[in-house]
């Protein structure tokens, strides 16, 4: 079967006849996984937008490039040149999508782009992004990184008023909240409907003329502004979820995007405006843990600089007799740098990545998805055999992974092998943007430590504490400032409401 893999253009279609799979919905509970589900949480989004460069699409390529860690189902970009709006978007990795002839298709010089990792909505290029939509107020498009909360609710209300939504994704929401509000301006649409959502957004929004960047009142995702220096005309404006970006794109780092604050770039320059004041920052932390790369700073710190306190405060407070400090690579590895040098013991690649396994083993069949871990990963045996051995991992979600891991090492040689993990124990959802498994599936919310060693089969095993976490990330010395953090899937407490209670109930 031939599919088409693309929107926004007609002459385009999949040459391979590849179908990718939709996610699944949760599994039925058991007291302690038994399959090899996937056991790592995933990516989210990457937003970019630029305006005033001469080539933005190609920038806005280079951009999702270097977000394409956030998200690999798929991507888009839209452009404008002052008249017309385009917008394709495809299945698949950015330069899987964007080659030369689709670029050709987006000519202007203001550009947004997304790629994704669906969270809500069918896994689907219906839902895939920038989405336009056509209103009184003219074409708008937008590309959000994030999760609304009281999207139910407030679609259910919009859907009896007469709104017809094109996808199922709740980031169109914003796009028909402004297209059907009464307010006189469009940034005075926009304000009004950025406060209604409730949730987890960074978007970047473009209509034929003008780019806007804004965070949602907590800040639960980053979202940060560049610029590219132009001697002879206007500064050329950035903006990307990461600043990693910036690095690709030449682009100086000027500052994040605040909580609350609406950024509109026209060609008269920036300006700003807080749409919503007075509401206790949250900034998700796991993007410190584990989904920004560590060459970004985010919120204020370099996530490099926040994983190796990780690693060294992890050392301090559960240190083991070992002979060698062995990352699970590769998120691990910048915490284990940190355990290393904290306790004195050498660090060594003791399990080698396979770089090569493509997407074809995110979600196969049953019977191939068994061999996940050994495909990606190897244990290098004279680094391991007759030694006492600690692992760092990231995260224990099922637990599936890391107990295939423990044997590896084990299987390798290693006399005693000690599992450290560089965040508390994940006991609850995430309704802000991550996929997480509901809370049945989560092994930390049905498990004490000790139940799960035993099911992992380590010798020992221990988590960083919430406060050695919240003190590796800590912003003081950074910015002067201390940024909030949401750590609610580390303890339940949401900083919103809206919350499906049926979700985080306890398994019973
Ligand atoms: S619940 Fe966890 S993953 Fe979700 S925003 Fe909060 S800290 Fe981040």
């Amino acid at each position: 079967m031939i599919r088409k893999l693309y929107q926004g253009i007609s002459d385009v279609v999949d040459q391979t006849g590849r179908v990718r799979k939709q996610s699944k919905g949760p599994q039925p509970h058991s007291p302690l996984p038994t399959s090899a589900k996937c056991d790592k949480l995933r990516e989210e989004c990457g937003v970019v937008a630029i305006h005033g460069h001469a080539d933005a699409a190609r920038m806005a390529y280079l951009g999702l490039y270097a977000l394409q860690h956030r998200g690999q189902e798929s991507a888009g970009i839209a452009t404008a040149d002052g008249q017309k709006l385009a917008n394709i978007k495809g299945m698949g990795l950015v330069s899987e999508i964007f080659t030369d002839d689709v670029m050709e298709k987006l000519p202007g010089s203001m550009a947004i782009g997304h790629t994704r990792y669906s969270t809500t909505g069918d896994s689907a290029l219906l839902n895939a992004q920038p989405i336009r939509v056509e209103s009184m107020k003219g074409l708008i498009a937008i590309a959000h990184n994030g999760n609304l909360v009281n999207l139910g609710n407030l679609r259910a209300a919009m859907e009896r008023e007469g709104v017809y939504f094109q996808t199922t994704s709740d980031s169109e929401m914003i796009v028909q909240l402004i297209a059907h509000s009464k307010a006189g301006t469009l940034v005075d649409a926009i304000a009004e409907s950025l406060s209604t959502v409730e949730g987890a957004f960074s978007i970047v929004m473009m209509t034929r003329d003008r780019i806007f960047a804004a965070r949602d009142p907590r800040g639960f995702r980053p979202l940060s502004m560049g610029r590219i220096k132009n001697p002879t005309g206007p500064d050329t404006i950035v903006f990307a979820s990461e600043s990693c970006a910036f690095d690709l794109l030449r682009a100086e780092f000027e500052r994040d995007v605040l909580p609350g604050e609406l950024v509109m770039v026209t060609e008269d320059g920036v300006t700003s405006r807080q749409y919503a004041n007075g509401v206790k920052q949250s900034s998700c932390i796991f993007e410190h843990v584990y989904f920004a790369r560590p060459d970004s700073r985010i919120y204020g710190r370099w996530v490099q600089q926040s994983r190796e306190m990780m690693g060294r405060q992890l050392a301090r407070e559960s240190n083991v007799a070992a002979d060698v400090i062995v990352p699970v690579p590769d998120s691990g590895v910048t915490a284990a740098l940190g355990y290393a040098e904290e306790c004195g013991v050498p660090f060594r690649f003791g399990l080698i990545r396979n770089h090569y396994v493509g997407r074809t083993f995110i979600q196969p069949e049953q019977r191939v998805r068994d061999f996940g871990v050994k495909l990606k990963l190897n244990p290098v045996r004279n680094i391991l055999e007759g030694k006492r051995v600690v692992l760092i991992d990231d995260s224990i979600i099922r637990g599936t992974t890391s107990r295939k891991i423990v044997r590896m090492v084990r299987g390798a040689g290693a006399k005693e092998v000690h599992l450290r993990i560089s965040c508390p124990p994940t006991v609850s959802p995430c309704f802000y943007g991550v996929d997480t498994p509901s809370k049945r599936d989560l092994i930390a919310a049905n498990n004490s430590i000790e139940e799960i060693r035993r099911y992992i089969e380590a010798d020992s095993l221990a988590y960083l504490s919430l406060d050695g976490l919240l003190g590796s990330c800590d912003t003081m010395e950074n910015t002067g400032a201390a940024t909030g953090y949401c750590t609610a899937c580390y303890t339940g407490n949401y900083p919103t409401e809206w919350v499906d209670v049926r979700e985080i109930l306890t398994a019973t």
